[in-house]
């Protein structure tokens, strides 16, 4: 799943969006609804970004997952993507938790900056309580000591959630490391502790970025990562899907609009 941090303009995620699945990618990832931590931060463009979402999705033909911050807003999130992000700063909002529990959408659920494993697992309960069973645990780095990196990647959290449920499990070495340089590294490290796959963010022009610039990679980073998993994700005996070969999304993205 890859894309910018967030919908900044037309060209800047139409451009990413055809960078991302010239690469490889499964999923557009980008943020319409974007939690900062100051209220004079970009805050996203709101529902003009889900529509850009869209956009991105028909020329693309990649599904779309995008966060969703307020239960107001879940049922119109739900109409423009596929997959519907819970972040980092929501994992523990539970009405948010029952109304995507509701929407009939899949969930990425992000761990919370502080929260332990089984925290996460029972905010996925939430979910699931409502009869959807379709959550996806992200790991994305919990606050650490060391301001070398933005959060501290919590490894060893992607084969303790394995073993504790039958959920997929990714891991987003962006949010996780902060610094573009160090996103290789820690996404390498991320398919060898058997995740499931990875979000990175990927942003036609990183400089110019109004959300986590330090972190997004360039489309031809991007690009060389996927073609070096393609050739040694086999040895971990991992296989790279490309979106063609996602059956019951290009089932279910007939059916949009009906
Ligand atoms: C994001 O994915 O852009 C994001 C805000 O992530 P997190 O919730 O993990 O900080
Ligand atoms: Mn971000």
């Amino acid at each position: 799943m890859a894309g910018p941090c967030a919908v900044e303009d037309r060209d800047q995620l139409l451009s990413a969006a055809r960078s991302v699945a010239s690469a490889g990618a499964s999923m557009l990832r980008g943020g319409a609804f974007k939690p900062r931590t100051s209220p004079d931060s970009f805050q996203g463009l709101g529902v003009a970004g889900l529509e850009l979402l869209r956009e991105a999705s028909r020329e693309t033909g990649l599904p779309v997952v995008t966060e969703v911050m307020d239960p107001r807003d879940v049922a119109i999130v739900a109409e423009h993507a596929e997959l519907l992000q819970i972040g980092s700063r929501s994992m523990q909002n539970f009405p948010l938790l029952r109304e995507v529990g509701r929407s009939g959408r899949p969930v990425l659920l992000k761990r919370g900056n502080a929260a332990t494993v089984d925290e996460l697992l029972f905010a996925a309960e939430y979910v699931y309580r409502e009869g959807n069973e379709q959550v996806i645990l992200c790991e994305r780095g919990v606050r650490g000591f060391d301001p070398a990196t933005r959060n501290l990647l919590d490894l060893a959290a992607v084969p303790v959630l394995k073993a504790r449920t039958g959920a997929p499990v990714v891991v987003d070495p962006s949010h996780a490391t902060g610094r573009a340089a160090l996103v290789p590294a820690m996404a390498r490290a991320a398919l060898a502790a058997g995740a499931d796959g990875l979000l990175i963010e990927v942003h036609p022009n990183p400089e110019s970025a109004r959300c986590d610039a330090d972190q997004a990679l360039r489309p031809d980073e991007f690009s060389a990562l996927m073609t070096e998993f393609e050739r040694w994700a086999p040895l971990l005996g991992r296989t790279i899907i490309r979106p063609e070969l996602e059956l019951s999304v290009g089932a279910a993205r007939k059916t949009e609009g009906t």
